[in-house]
């Protein structure tokens, strides 16, 4: 085991949760460990034990899966969380998202990829006893929360186990994770997983920016601000955990 749990771990600053009244065991659907340590910090404070479950047929090469996968658990065997850990079975996503494999990023291709992950980790909570289930998968700045809890809540409505739909971002829990990434030394994912973002992940990689000579005189203050503003979305985009 790598991880060292850093010094402050424990200093959630969400200090109020409120719980879904009649919630009596509750299982998390997570996608690594970058999206939950402040989650998981948040739950130790308020002395709540889910069940973790990583159902990610998204994540691609199986090298990648293995990766975000290894670092979950070792974070969780370190933390005392129960998991879960489905079979890796790429086949049925592959099928889910065929025809939408050039949609951008928030678009249709996730909208079904959220829908198939929360809908299996909702069945699996129906077939295990559990009350709700909620998910790490809009804990990231990249993520629509929106489209997350749509994806939630018809999964919900497709099993009926309830879909808590905690907003993971609220109350410094942003903040929270971005500290919680570096002091772990979390593994640093370069696009969101499937095999899609890898290649959108790979195009901004290698974007060529114009170099100063090229730039006419007369374009040059405007050309300048506009690379700067490139460089740092390619350096964000590359320096942040995507998932
Ligand atoms: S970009 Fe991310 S959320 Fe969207 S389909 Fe690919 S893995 Fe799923």
């Amino acid at each position: 085991m790598s991880l060292v749990l850093p010094p402050d771990f424990g200093a959630t600053p969400k200090r109020t949760l409120v719980l879904p009244e009649d919630m009596t065991k509750l299982l998390v659907q997570v996608c690594c460990a970058p999206c939950c340590g402040a989650v998981l910090e948040c739950f130790k404070h308020h002395q709540l034990e889910p069940t973790l479950f990583f159902y990610n047929p998204n994540i691609h090469p199986r090298a990648e899966y293995e990766k975000r996968r290894d670092e979950l658990i070792e974070l969780a065997q370190l933390l005392g969380f129960a998991y879960v850990i489905p079979e890796y079975e790429t086949k049925g996503w592959f099928a889910a998202v065929k025809g939408l494999e050039h949609e951008p990023e928030r678009g249709k291709r996730c909208t079904v990829c959220f829908t198939e992950r929360l809908t299996a980790t909702a069945l699996y909570a129906k077939e295990h006893g559990f009350s709700h289930f909620t998910t790490t998968l809009a804990t990231s700045r990249w993520k629509n929360k929106q489209q997350v809890d749509a994806a939630g809540m018809a999964a919900q409505e497709a099993t009926g186990v309830t879909y808590w739909s905690e907003d993971w971002r609220k109350s410094g829990l942003v903040t929270r994770r971005y500290q919680l990434v570096k002091e772990f030394n979390f593994y640093n994912q370069l696009y969101c997983g499937c095999v899609y973002s890898k290649e959108s992940a790979n195009h901004i990689k290698h974007v060529q920016l114009p170099s100063a000579e090229e730039l006419s005189q007369s374009a040059q203050a405007f050309a300048q601000g506009q690379r700067n503003k490139e460089q740092r979305q390619i350096s964000a985009a590359l320096a942040d955990c995507h998932c």
